[in-house]
């Protein structure tokens, strides 16, 4: 239902096909399950390829050759519903209507909406959040065009979701959710302009003054290159945490803000505490977990004065474990992630950073293969505060019950991953690191930036969605 998931649009291009499949290269960390394009060319021909799979299993050259036109939008998939099926794939179109939608986050009221959509005669193809939002989008700008398009689907749709969209023959858009929650950035070069999830699939493709849109905002780009830009409804602005330490490659910039620095003065802050608070730690060397901690465990260790060294090493031809969709895919995966560097671990008293600890099974994992072989001591260092509630906007833990921290102390979670000790960042420092005023911190404080009515039966349907693909 909900899609954790990277989308892009480009207008303006050339090659625009070509110009998205290596988008979707660029954002295949977002989401390993399914990609697609569509294109359309100034005539209003919607042309869309989307299929499970990686980008790089999916398309071809002859294949992309087929995708024409100068405008079109793509998306990599992850997904938590509906998983076998082409149907749960995206962009969604109406083809009739030439309007396609690539979605990225959660719509909390999801299931409410479709209950009365369907009451009203609308039927649905998908068990996905996006085909919902689409229906929404399109009534909107069937009633008034596109800024009415976007102002219908905040104001019935709760969540957080980025938008790209195509509307064939006339143009290419991109929208926020009120509070800005899921990432969504645009870039010009020469007449072609380019919206993406992430700063570094435009900045490579040539784009410059990258912008993030604002929260609540859209933008529209007419097939004259005509672009529009509006503030449709003005929320708080509340960019997820997440996105920081964990989710966005480390080459990206979110609000201006470098992810990679961002990810050394989280480092360099849990190095600090760790000294205040138990100077009596011996360390001989300091790992990362591979590959999202590395720019932190490297400040870390610059700043505690100790050696950084590379302990783990990542099995580069498997996907990434949190992303996989079920505990039991994930589970075995962990067993061919990541392998040890017994010369460096063996004998030593070991600090390993992670990015954060989610359900807890890497942690635990890391740690047993670490002492297998032969560490005295580790230590382990979360660069994300305790996770103690769902994330009701599209990253994959919908329910508190998959969260190892939920109702557990700090010394509980220690003692079940199995450390000598365990050291969190605390909330203010992950604020004061990244650099931002205003953050979406809900999954560590509780404090959700939109109304959560609805969220109960939004995961109750995820656990049945998920007990489908189990
Ligand atoms: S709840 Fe957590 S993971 Fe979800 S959007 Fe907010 S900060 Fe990000």
């Amino acid at each position: 239902m909900a899609q954790l998931c990277g989308v892009f649009g480009v207008i303006g291009s050339s090659q625009a096909a070509a110009e998205l499949y290596i988008a979707l290269t660029h954002q295949q960390h977002r989401g390993q399950d399914a990609a697609g394009i569509a294109t359309s060319d100034s005539q209003g021909k919607l042309n869309v390829l989307k299929s499970r799979g990686l980008a790089i299993e999916i398309f071809s050259e002859e294949n992309i050759a087929n995708l024409d036109g100068g405008m079109g939008i793509c998306h990599n998939r992850y997904p938590t519903a509906g998983y076998g099926d082409v149907k749960e794939c995206q962009p969604f179109f109406l083809d009739k209507e030439g309007i396609g939608i690539a979605f990225n986050g959660n719509i909390i009221n999801y299931p409410y909406m479709k209950k009365q959509l369907e009451a009203a005669g609308r039927e649905f193809e998908s068990s996905s959040d996006g085909e919902l939002l689409l229906y929404i989008f399109q009534e909107g700008y069937a009633n008034g065009g596109f800024f009415e398009a976007v102002r219908n689907v905040h104001e019935k749709l709760i969540g957080g979701y980025s938008v790209v969209g195509i509307i064939a023959g006339e143009g290419i858009f991109a929208f926020k959710d009120p509070n800005g929650i899921r990432p969504l950035l645009m870039g010009k070069r020469g007449t072609a302009y380019a919206f993406a999830s992430e700063s570094i699939a435009l900045s490579i493709e040539g784009y410059n003054d990258i912008q993030d849109l604002k929260p609540g905002e859209a933008a529209f780009i007419r097939k004259d290159m005509e672009a529009e830009r509006r503030v449709v409804t003005a929320g708080e602005p509340r960019p997820c945490a997440f996105e920081f330490v964990y989710f966005s490659t480390v080459e990206s910039k979110l609000e201006g803000i470098p992810v990679y620095q961002a990810r050394s003065r989280l480092g360099q802050a849990l190095a600090r505490k760790a000294r205040e608070k138990w100077p009596e730690l011996e360390i001989d060397v300091v790992i990362p977990v591979p590959d999202t901690s590395r720019p932190a465990a490297n400040a870390l260790a610059k700043e505690l004065g100790k050696p950084y060294e590379e302990g783990l090493v990542k099995n580069r031809y498997i996907g990434r474990t949190f992303i996989m969709p079920t505990q039991r895919i994930r589970e075995n995966a962990l067993k061919l992630k990541l392998k040890p560097i017994e010369s460096v671990i063996k004998g030593k008293k070991v600090m390993v950073v992670d990015d954060s600890i989610v359900r807890g099974t890497t942690s635990k994992r890391i740690i047993r293969l670490i002492r297998d072989f032969g560490a005295e001591k580790v230590y382990l260092l979360s660069t994300f505060p305790p996770i103690r509630n769902p994330c009701l906007y599209g990253i994959d833990f919908t329910s508190e019950k998959e969260l190892i921290a939920h109702g557990k102390t700090i010394k509980e979670v220690e003692q079940h991953v199995g450390a000598d000790r365990l050291i969190y960042m605390s909330p203010e420092d992950l604020k004061e690191c990244i650099g931002l005023k205003s953050l979406c911190m809900a999954c560590i404080t509780g404090e959700y930036p939109t109304p959560t009515g609805h969220a109960k039966e939004m995961q109750t349907q995820r656990q049945e969605d998920y007990a489908k693909i189990k």
